[in-house]
């Protein structure tokens, strides 16, 4: 029997989860499996908030793929998705073109900019290493430039966060420990600058626990972050951000606007053709595209309904790992020219957001509510399980997070 053609597409949570099973369980005689990236390395997306606000080094939240799969097994290629054609099982690359038996889509979320006028010209997005470490040098070089300019303006040093979903909470926790540093770094008094966090809804942290949403917000005020609740971001402009609350338009001066206000699946997705919701496709039970019976999707690009809301699960990373289990099971079986699927069942074991390094809001499995150092510890307990999970004592060792009072 022709050894069949896995290709695996995005090496984030859900694409090298589902990697570094299939290296488990599939034997070298068994299938070829390829694994494009656009970088060498994988990165821990939830930590990316700190990479931007320059609390965390970037190289602490990248792990080289070769450290982590078995180049005998998987052959890791490093170039660029351009475009998949599922009716002729192929996908192509910037340099290459490749032909498949079995697909996994796995290329993430990108910014969901609603259309709002400037925001691509004009904002800033935590969406990859290269975009968080951009932000960071930014804020650097605005707080640099204070001190050498004649009469600085406060665009300066007003850092507008725009959304006050998971992302943006967790940014300005961060930016709330860093700025104190960074004024110190560059002789400026700590009341010049502003991080103003900007959010459409009645409330920060919409559809989360009441009680857990007011302590991150007086945690973050006490150190120094505005909230503009019930503002609606109207445009993006390259002097700053202009928001509609109340009737009234309010213009922020900022050379410095990042746009946390939502994600959508990959648009690769929808321009190759499946059928999509912002990005990302109703997969079926066993995480296979309705129309393809060879195409797997995983992670940020799959849609699941929660049955019990019948809204939509969030995108979250959790999700990924979790559904790379069902995806290199459910390859594996259709490799070996096998029948029975599995079912993907989510199993959400809670949620925990940082409020900065030594402070988290958080509900875990048992419903029960986590707030400051405790939830904080428990984040890092999480970010840990997934490097033992990925790369083992090894990688945990080099890439964990144990300091549990930083
Ligand atoms: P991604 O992690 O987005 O990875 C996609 C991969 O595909 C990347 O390696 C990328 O380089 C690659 N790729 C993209 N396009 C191409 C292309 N054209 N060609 C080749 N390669 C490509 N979720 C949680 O559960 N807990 C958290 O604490 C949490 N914190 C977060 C904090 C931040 C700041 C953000 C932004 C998100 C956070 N999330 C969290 C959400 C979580 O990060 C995402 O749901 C998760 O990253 C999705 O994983 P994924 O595998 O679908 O894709
Ligand atoms: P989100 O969609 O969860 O939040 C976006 C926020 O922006 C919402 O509160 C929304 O009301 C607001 N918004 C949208 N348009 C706006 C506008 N025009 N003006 C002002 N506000 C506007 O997006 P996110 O925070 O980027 O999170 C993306 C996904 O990643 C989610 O699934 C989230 O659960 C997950 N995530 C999880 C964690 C964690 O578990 N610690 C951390 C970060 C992200």
């Amino acid at each position: 029997m022709k050894k069949p053609n896995i290709v695996i597409l995005g090496a984030g949570y859900g694409g090298i989860m589902t990697a570094v099973k299939l290296q488990k369980s599939l034997g070298v005689n068994e299938a070829n499996i390829k694994l494009v990236n656009k970088h060498s390395y994988h990165y821990q997306t939830t930590w990316l908030h700190e990479n931007a606000a320059g609390t965390l080094h970037h190289d602490r939240t990248r792990i080289q793929i070769k450290d982590v799969i078995d180049t005998s097994k998987i052959d890791f290629i490093q170039d660029t998705v351009l475009s998949i054609q599922p009716d002729e099982k192929k996908v192509t690359l910037e340099n290459t073109t490749l032909d498949y038996d079995y697909l996994v889509i796995g290329l993430g979320f990108e910014a969901e900019t609603f259309g709002i006028p400037g925001l691509k010209e004009h904002a800033y997005g935590i969406s990859n290493i290269n975009s968080s470490r951009l932000i960071r040098q930014h804020i650097e070089y605005n707080f640099a430039k204070y001190n050498n300019i004649k009469d600085p303006g406060e665009e300066l040093l007003n850092i507008v966060v725009g959304g006050a979903g998971f992302t943006g909470i967790e940014f300005v926790g961060e930016l709330a420990n860093r700025v104190p540093e960074l004024c110190k770094e560059y002789d400026i008094p700590r009341e010049k600058v502003r991080i103003i966090n900007v959010e459409a809804a009645p409330t920060a942290l919409p559809g989360f626990d009441p009680a857990l949403v007011e302590y991150a917000m007086n945690s973050l005020e006490s150190r120094g972050v505005e909230f503009k609740i019930g503002a609606m971001i109207k445009e993006v402009t390259p002097k700053g951000l202009v928001y509609e609350k109340d009737e009234e338009r309010v213009e922020i001066p900022s050379n410095t606007v990042v746009w946390a206000a939502g994600v959508r699946g990959n648009s690769i997705v929808e321009e190759s053709g499946f059928e999509a919701m912002r990005g990302r496709v109703k997969v079926r039970e066993d995480m296979r595209t309705p129309d393809y019976d060879d195409v797997f999707v995983v992670g940020d690009c799959a849609l699941i309904i929660n049955e019990e809301t019948d809204r939509p699960y969030p995108p979250t990373a959790q999700m990924a790992i979790q559904q790379a289990d069902t995806v290199a099971h459910n390859v594996k079986v259709l490799a070996r020219g096998e029948k029975e699927l599995e079912p993907f069942e989510p199993n959400i074991q809670g949620t925990v957001a940082s409020l900065g390094h030594d402070d988290a809001i958080g509900v875990v499995f048992n419903g029960k509510k986590l707030f400051g150092w405790s939830a904080s510890v428990m984040k890092k307990v999480i970010d840990n399980r997934y490097l033992l999970k990925l790369g083992g004592i090894g990688l945990l060792l080099k890439k964990g997070k144990f300091n549990i009072f930083h």
